[in-house]
């Protein structure tokens, strides 16, 4: 278990080498051109906190050509034309992309706690396994400008009373006509401020809502275009250390969408919201994963260089011992994270969904990360607290995404759940 077949061996390797170098000739290039305003946020965002437009459009292009390359969309499903690239590549990949760049760069990777990146699409931003249950004409009208990342999504679901619990939705729609009326906030949205369109779950039957069924839940997911009337998109909140995000609100007065834009079966959202949530939660570990494993590598290096008291930092118990504790974690992290993304693969074999692993691959690698960033930071001293190495944008990273896509609590008590209906498999 958890090595990787051989059919796949070719695969990841080959798409680790591509996106390598798509990285080093069309991403890096751009960073440095842009480093003395992705340096400084005062430049970086403007009044509105939106990212100033010479940024916006790199991004953009950036997100272009990595579709066109085979990227954007790599892990998107086969019936949207997508590659449909099993978890386990995509575990494989994220880890390696994150250990090889790590923190501080806007332009790799996927989207982080503070703002979405243009490489790989995610369930925040591009054509997600969510889109596989669209409809003809979704297939037809939007679909296509996700593929080739010409335009983007956000992932609504969260409102000011209902994060944790979405049992407590505010948002309505009600049918008049042949047209769907939606009204309601949604909050903490990533990549709302340049999101296309908006995928959106209101509440569509009351009786069914009441009876907090997860997969007949009376809520339905639609898809709106954010420059439709009715919609506003203008507040984006600050993230942790940061003076703007990606992340903001998508508020909705009596927005009109017609029948053929909802996504999935009706009163059934939360099956689809899963299907986007639980892809987020892979990536999350993942990526936490190649972030604390970039970490321990610049601390062993620190550790074997910096000189105190006539010895390297390496040679003390101390510092061993903190070295130690992170591979110990990443470890175990790693191995729980590549296990659960074959799980996850099985799926269809086994009709196993594993919702207990996913839970405790996300949320002990996000602990993981942040703990291994901690102890590297403490190694490097001063140097670790300073933004240029990227150790403590790392450290924040780790922090922040013990919240999105399900907190830690919310983790443990989906696990204990688990156990509590007879699943203890491990
Ligand atoms: C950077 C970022 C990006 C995000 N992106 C998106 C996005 O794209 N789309 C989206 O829909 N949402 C997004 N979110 C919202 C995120 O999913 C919610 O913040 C999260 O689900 C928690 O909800 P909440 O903030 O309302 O906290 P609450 O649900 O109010 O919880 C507050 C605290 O209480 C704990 N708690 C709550 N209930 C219980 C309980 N029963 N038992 C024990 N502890 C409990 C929670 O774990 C938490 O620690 C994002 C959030 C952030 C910070």
């Amino acid at each position: 278990m958890t090595q990787l077949p051989e059919e796949l061996r070719d695969i990841v390797k080959g798409t680790i080498d591509g996106l390598t170098s798509f990285i080093e000739s069309e991403c890096l290039p751009v960073e440095q051109k842009h480093r003395e305003t992705l340096e400084n946020e005062a430049k970086l965002f403007g009044d509105d906190g939106r990212l100033v437009p010479e940024i916006r459009e790199a991004r953009d292009e950036i997100r272009r050509k990595s579709a066109k390359a085979g990227y954007w969309a790599m892990f998107a499903p086969a019936s949207i034309g997508g590659d449909e690239l099993p978890a386990l590549v995509s575990v494989y990949l994220l880890e390696s992309i994150y250990r090889k760049y790590g923190a501080g760069h806007l332009m790799v990777g996927f989207a982080n706690a503070f703002l979405t990146t243009p490489l790989v699409g995610g369930f925040v931003d591009g054509p997600s396994h969510m889109f596989a249950q669209a409809n003809e004409t979704i297939k037809t009208d939007i679909v296509p400008h996700l593929m080739a990342g010409e335009k983007t999504t956000c992932f609504g679901a969260t409102e000011p009373d209902a994060g944790s619990d979405l049992w407590s939705l505010k948002t309505r729609a009600r049918k008049v006509g042949d047209e769907w009326v939606i009204n309601g906030t949604k909050q903490w949205i990533t990549n709302s401020p340049y999101a296309d369109y908006a995928i959106v779950f209101a509440v569509t039957d009351e009786e069914k809502y009441a009876k907090r069924n997860m997969f007949d839940s009376g809520i339905t997911t639609f898809i709106i275009d954010t420059k439709q009337p009715g919609v506003d998109t203008n507040t984006i909140f600050p993230i942790m250390g940061h003076v703007s995000s990606d992340c903001g609100n998508v508020i909705m007065e009596d927005v009109k969408v017609k029948e053929e834009y909802v996504l999935g079966n009706m009163n059934q959202g939360l099956i689809t919201a899963m299907a986007g949530i639980s892809e987020g939660r892979l990536g999350i570990s993942s990526a936490m994963v190649g972030l604390a494993e970039w970490a321990l590598d610049m601390s062993i290096q620190y550790a074997k260089e910096r000189v105190t008291f006539g010895r390297p930092l390496a040679d003390r118990q101390a510092i061993q011992w903190m070295l130690a504790d992170s591979a110990i974690e990443i470890f175990n992290s790693k191995y729980a994270t590549l296990r659960t993304a074959e799980l996850v693969d099985e799926y269809p074999k086994t009709g196993r969904l594993p919702i207990k692993e996913i839970s405790i691959a996300k949320c002990y690698a996000v602990d993981m990360c942040q703990a291994v960033c901690d102890r590297a930071i403490q190694i490097h001293g001063g140097m670790g607290l300073s933004s240029e190495l990227g150790l403590e944008e790392a450290f924040r990273i780790a922090r922040t995404l013990r919240i999105p896509d399900g907190t830690s609590e919310m983790q443990r008590r989906t696990i204990a759940g688990q156990l509590l209906r007879g699943d203890t498999v491990f």
